[in-house]
Parts: C-alpha cells; structure tokens; sequence
C-alpha cells in the first residue's frame, strides 16, 4: 500500500472563510433556480467559467458540447490531478416551495448537481490561493449531461483525460448523516444496460391463433423467463436486476399483432456480472423467441459500467476524509450504497481514482424527487474533500505517488 501520511494537514487547507461558503451558497441557489437539461448547459457553463477565469484559471468552454475545464498550473513539476462535478438538472416539476426554487418549469436540480457545481467552485477558488504551496497541475472537469446522456464519455472522446494521474468526484447521498464522507473500494455504483427487443411473430385473426405466430404471447412467456437469470445464473451473493420497462404490441381488439417490441433496463454490481446478464439475457431471448416460432432482433442501446472504484485511491481518500472531518465522520462502506448508474464510471475505466459520497442528510428527500434538495452545509465538506486531496496530492514535500 501506498503511503500518504506525512502527520495531519493543518485546519486553514480544508476550511474555508465564511464569506466564501457564503458566496458558494449563493451560486448554489442560483444554480438552483436556473435548472438546465443534459448538453443546454449554457448558463450554467458561463457563470463557472466566469468564476474559474476570476479566479486564475486558464478555461475552456464548449468541451461535450456545454462543458468547461479549469487548468490550473502551478509550474512546477509534479502530478497532474482531476476533480470532476456535474452540471445537468432533470426533467422533473420541482415541489419544493423553496424560496429558491425552479424558476424553469418542468425542469429541477433533482439529483443535486448544482451542489456538485458550487462544491468544485468552493474548492477551486481556495486551491488558486494556495497556489505557492502546491506543485504540479490541476484539472477541473464541469461535465455536461450525466443524467442520461453520458457526457462524460465525450468528455474523454474530446481528451480530458490527457496526462491526468488520478481522478476525483462525488455525489451526495440521501439517507445518510449530514456530512458523513464515506467510500467503497471496488464496485461502488450499480452498472446498467438497457436493450431494445423487437419480437417478429405473424400477425393474423384473434380467433385463428394457430394461423398466427403471436408476439404478445411470446413477449409475456419472455417476460417471466427472463427473472431466471438473476433468480438461476447469478450467484445469490452477487446483486443483479433484470427489469421490463415497456412492452408495446397491437392496435385492435381483434388482431394478433405481427410485431411487438420491449425495453429491459438491467443493473448490476460489478462488470462481471453485467457481461454475464448480457451473455444469459441475449441466449434466454433468442432461444424463447425461436422455440415459439418467432423471429427476434435485440439491440444493446446503452452500456455504463458499474463505478469501480481504485483500491489505493480509496483509501487515499478515506484517509483524507478522516482529517476533514474527523474519524466519527469518516470511513468505508462495504456494501453498494445503490444500484443506481453513474456516468463518472467512464473515466475510472481509464485513469486511477476514486468516486466518494457525502451524506445529505438522514431525513432528506431522495435522489429524482420533486421534494429534494441539496444540503448546504455539504459545500465546505466536499469543498474540503477536494482542498485535502489536491493539498495531500500536490503539496510542496508531499511524498511522490507509490513513496
Ligand atoms: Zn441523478
Ligand atoms: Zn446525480
């Protein structure tokens, strides 16, 4: 195991002034009353921009479309290392009543996302003030389009990860204690695949069935079948689900359709089970479709890989989070705290690094609710995460990766 303890990092490297979480604060309910969707990012975009630019950073605009990088080079040699926040809001009519709700109708920062934004900015502005005391570069990511359109991955197409060490992010987590920073080493988020099933049967009178190969009738034998790959082929110590999000089929009450289709949505808790449901389901639906006579076409639409996250890294950041917060506050998870996807999975297939999560609270609404909203008093923690990695990564006399 890497060592990382060169005796604990002052208090002023991960606190911040109170009119800088102040400002952060606004941002954040700024950001929070101007939602924008996945690749519309405009505003959002300018106003870091704006910030990193105020604040030294050498900036560019229009990476994945509305994304933004900060570069900030110290000059001196050393590692380069990368934070990443996300900026897209949902499509959801937020409920809050906030004074600083959604003024954006239909649209809401639902899954905390103006938090993750404002957090880096926090960060960001502090780790440009104690330039002198750091080496080597650091790499801000504000990545468009996690919800649902894998920004992250055309954020790698367009070379962010380009001379990058390591890599870090986060996300808050309902249900949890405020301000708890916690990690797990491996599998950290759920992967997810979603395929399109097209099921050719030969449509003809309801009441000539025999005539006719029935692709409702195949579809719902498909439906039921398809349970025996997590209930059959999954070890009951692995976490897998297999889940029928639409089935389409008919337009008369007296047809038998000559076609229907069907969305699955699947998860799973590590890339080996994910290529294990992809192999059982493709077997199972095709082998189903053709013992009933049917014809079948199956396109996987969308693949992201479970967050993996680096063993070495983990407990790196674990181990900062013990000085940030302190050790009642700190600490792993073993199990996945969700099974729900995250595009930030995508860059951990390429660099070393680590995905962590930060309570927003035991009594908050969850994640995708129109009654949710991100806890304030998470900016100076995950602000802090961030100050502590960047300081115990490129501090002047940090002891070099693998020392
Ligand atoms: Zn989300
Ligand atoms: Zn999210």
């Amino acid at each position: 195991m890497r060592k990382h303890d060169r005796g604990m990092m002052p208090g002023p490297l991960t606190k911040f002034p109170s009119p800088a979480v102040e400002e952060a604060i606004s941002i954040r309910r700024h950001l929070h009353s101007r939602p924008e969707l996945k690749f519309e990012e405009r505003e959002t975009a300018d106003l870091v921009a704006n910030f990193l630019v105020r604040h030294g950073y050498e900036t560019r605009q229009g990476i994945a479309g509305t994304g933004v990088i900060g570069m900030l080079d110290t000059g001196r040699p050393g590692p380069t290392i990368c934070f990443r926040a996300d900026m897209d809001a949902l499509p959801i009519q937020e409920e809050t009543g906030l004074d600083y709700a959604s003024t954006m109708p239909g649209k809401m920062h639902a899954c905390g996302h103006d938090g993750h934004t404002a957090s880096l900015l926090l960060a960001a502005a502090k780790l440009a003030s104690d330039n002198a005391q750091l080496n080597g570069r650091l790499k801000l990511l504000f990545q468009p389009a996690e919800e649902g359109g894998t920004g992250a991955v055309r954020m790698i197409e367009e070379g962010v990860l380009a001379e990058v060490d390591a890599i870090y992010g986060f996300h808050n987590r309902p249900g949890y204690r405020l301000g708890r920073v916690f990690a797990k080493t491996g599998p950290a988020m759920g992967g997810t695949s979603v395929y399109e099933v097209t099921i050719i049967g030969n449509g003809g009178h309801s009441s000539r069935p025999d005539l006719a190969v029935d692709p409702i009738f195949v579809g719902a034998s498909l439906i039921h079948s398809m349970q025996s790959v997590v209930s059959r082929r999954l070890s009951p110590l692995e976490a897998g689900v297999v889940s029928v999000t639409q089935f389409h089929g008919g337009n008369a009450h007296n047809v038998i359709p000559g076609r229907a289709s069907m969305t699955i949505n699947t998860r799973d808790a590590s890339p080996e089970t994910g290529a294990m449901i992809d192999r059982e389901l493709g077997r199972l639906v095709k082998s189903i479709c053709h013992a009933h006579g049917a014809g079948v076409e199956l396109t996987r639409i969308l693949r992201i890989p479970p967050v993996v996250n680096h063993a070495t890294e983990t407990d790196f950041t674990v181990a900062v989070a013990v000085e940030v917060v302190g050790p009642d506050n700190a600490g792993y998870v073993h199990q996945l705290p969700t099974m729900g996807a995250e595009d930030f999975a995508f860059y951990l297939e390429k660099v070393p690094g680590c995905f962590f999560f930060v309570g927003n609270g035991e009594d908050s609404a969850y994640l995708h609710h129109p009654l949710y909203d991100f806890n304030d008093d998470v900016l100076p923690v995950a602000a802090g995460m961030f100050a502590g990695i960047a300081h115990r990564r490129l501090g002047i006399g940090a002891l070099p990766r693998g020392g």
